[in-house]
């Protein structure tokens, strides 16, 4: 039986992992996905990687495309790297200039993890919001609006942000698309279908 007191209950990230994240959500013209790696230590789970792979920003990137991540993970335990593969336990993506809540495809993405013992998952945004979510599956309890916390290192962290930017010229591929696109047009259809039920309702009166 696991107890939680809801108004403490927090996942830490480190200032580098912290500085990436918001370096790739900053630079990604519009949305951006990518993965993370999670220790636990003292019952408390600490973020202290993150990580992007090839991608194109369209309305479907907020659903991470199995394949891409099948290669990622691939190519990480071709290099030796299955330490980091295990420690897999965080997704992260953005919503570049909207507003920071978990969409149905976000809740689906994260519903379909279905990760042992658990899995975090963090949408943000540009003006630096980020909403975290704490998922167990067995049994299935999904603890929200989680608390961020940062912890300092010693890492200099002052060549981050030219890094990512790099990194972002690689493998992010900008579709003319965006997610922030789609949702507006689905608001405006939303906006559309209203009118017509007030005049249809007048109508029928
Ligand atoms: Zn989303």
């Amino acid at each position: 039986m696991k107890y939680f007191n809801l108004k403490s209950y927090h996942v830490m990230i480190t200032d580098e992992a912290e500085a990436k994240m918001n370096a790739y959500i900053d630079l990604a013209k519009e949305e951006i996905s990518g993965l993370g790696t999670v220790r636990e230590e003292d019952g408390l789970y600490i973020i202290d990687d993150v990580f992007i792979f090839n991608q194109t920003c369209s309305p479907t990137t907020t659903v991470l495309d199995q394949d891409k991540i099948m290669e990622f993970i691939t190519d990480l335990i071709n290099d030796g790297k299955d330490e980091i593969v295990n420690r897999l336990r965080l997704w992260w993506h953005s919503h570049a200039d909207f507003g920071v809540f978990w969409s149905g495809t976000d809740r689906n993405t994260i519903n379909s993890m279905n990760a042992d013992p658990v899995w975090i998952s963090i949408v943000g945004n540009k003006r630096g919001n980020k909403l975290v979510s704490v998922d167990y599956y067995n049994p299935r309890i999904s603890i929200d609006d989680v608390n961020l916390g940062v912890i300092k290192t010693e890492k200099n962290l002052d060549n981050i942000y030219e890094n990512c930017k790099k990194e972002i010229e690689e493998k992010v591929n900008e579709s003319p698309f965006g997610f922030y696109k789609n949702i507006k047009r689905e608001k405006e259809l939303d906006e559309m279908n209203k009118i017509l039920e007030e005049i249809m309702e007048i109508e029928s009166e």
